[in-house]
């Protein structure tokens, strides 16, 4: 028989009844040490005081109105986002990555057609890519296993290598509107795009009118260690979603866009009935409360680099099971020798929640404020977990 909850997860046989910063509690009182923050969500960790204050009292005056009419907590967030973006003028509100992606899409389209080149349609996207589960996010992602079983992909997506530079100058048409990329590739194993790769691709979209369309939405919001990852190569977008981390587990997703694209999408070209209400805004209102903090991001690159130089000891440990590192601030990979899912198990099983990302790799993308104690007991549990996993056991899988 089937569950009535969809089988579309593979799913621990774990259920938690609350949470306190970087911990996760089951109602039979075991607690976890929570690494995965809900797939890189959870960004101020569980029941963030002035998150949980905020939340409180919006509840009680307002959930959602409708973009019928003004709502100034969009506002205010909006605002923000322009401000401490360097290229952003205008902002979008959504509900989640994919959706931000699909509209990102759209307003590249539509930023040409205004121009004058109705037929610069194509978007090229990178191989290895994730972009969310909608069909023309599915088409965009072009990953042969997720399109399966799901008719004829959305046309007008194209990939190339991810970090070759001359692959994608060659795969440049006159019907290009868009480069869409993630600066480090989360889902397919927490790969970085090269410094040189992202200038070079900046200088190539100046050269040639194609618009970047940065996918920011799990590199973004503080995970990296600066606002969004884009800084740390000294480049802007054209446009760039963000989602994952922005409500800190509240779901709110955004595109952020210059104002020749974002000029364009006048009243009744693109919307969302819950997009950018009240309480989803409150949220990330507070989320950035706590990120623009002086010393957060500061804070946030200090745990980055004490936990790449502490699992760079365990690699030397356990040559056997950890292959590489990879990643920035707290988004970070440690690729597998092992099948990745036993690392994980035995890491669940010394009280350590991590998740996995392709290519085999563990990822470790836990609250951004995270404490240095902390990173220093999810190693030490990393360990415990390390030495479950016997060159024995191992060789028996
Ligand atoms: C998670 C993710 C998405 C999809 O976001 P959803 O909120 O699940 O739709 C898109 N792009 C990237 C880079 C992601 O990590």
């Amino acid at each position: 028989m089937i569950s009535p909850l969809m089988p579309t997860y593979k799913r621990a046989d774990l259920a938690f009844e609350r949470g306190e910063g970087s911990w996760l509690y089951t109602s039979d009182g075991r607690c976890f040490l929570d690494f995965a923050a809900g797939i890189a969500t959870c960004a101020l960790g569980h029941a963030h005081p002035h998150l949980v204050e905020t939340l409180q009292t919006q509840t009680g005056k307002l959930l959602h109105v409708s973009n019928l009419f003004r709502i100034p907590q969009a506002e205010r967030l909006a605002e923000r986002l322009v401000t401490h973006t360097s290229f952003a003028d205008s902002v979008f509100f959504c509900n989640s990555g994919a959706e931000a992606n699909e509209g990102m899409v759209k307003m590249v389209r539509r930023a040409h057609m205004l121009a004058g080149h109705p037929d610069r349609s194509d978007i090229l996207c990178m191989e290895g890519a994730f972009h969310g589960r909608t069909l023309a996010m599915l088409a965009a992602t072009g990953n042969p296993q997720y399109l399966e079983g799901f008719g004829t992909p959305v046309p007008g997506f194209y990939h190339v290598p991810y970090n070759d530079i001359h692959a994608l100058r060659a795969a440049l048409t006159p019907r290009t509107a868009a480069i869409m990329l993630e600066p480090i590739q989360g889902e397919s194993g927490i790969r970085a795009a090269d410094r040189d790769y992202l200038r070079a691709v900046r200088a190539l979209c100046d050269e040639t009118g194609v618009f970047l369309a940065l996918d920011e939405v799990q590199t973004g919001v503080g995970r990296t260690g600066s606002l969004f990852a884009h800084e740390w190569a000294g480049i802007e977008p054209d446009i760039m979603s963000i989602a994952k981390g922005l409500g800190g587990g509240f779901p709110i997703g955004a595109i952020l866009a210059r104002e020749d694209i974002a000029r364009g999408m006048t009243a009744g070209t693109h919307g969302t009935t819950f997009g950018g209400n009240p309480l989803a805004c409150t949220a990330a209102n507070a989320v950035l409360d706590a990120l623009l903090a002086p010393g957060f991001l500061e804070q946030v690159q200090a745990r980055g680099a004490l936990l790449a130089h502490l699992l760079d000891d365990l690699i030397v440990r356990y040559p056997h099971i950890l292959a590489e590192r990879r990643g920035r601030g707290l988004l970070i990979g440690l690729r597998c020798i092992p099948p990745v899912s036993v690392v994980q198990n035995a890491a669940r099983d010394a009280h350590l929640l991590c998740i996995t990302a392709g290519d085999n790799v563990l990822r470790l993308v836990p609250p951004l404020t995270v404490s240095e104690e902390e990173c220093r007991l999810a190693i030490t549990r990393l360990a415990q977990a390390m030495d479950t996993l016997t060159p024995e056991y191992l060789s028996s899988l």
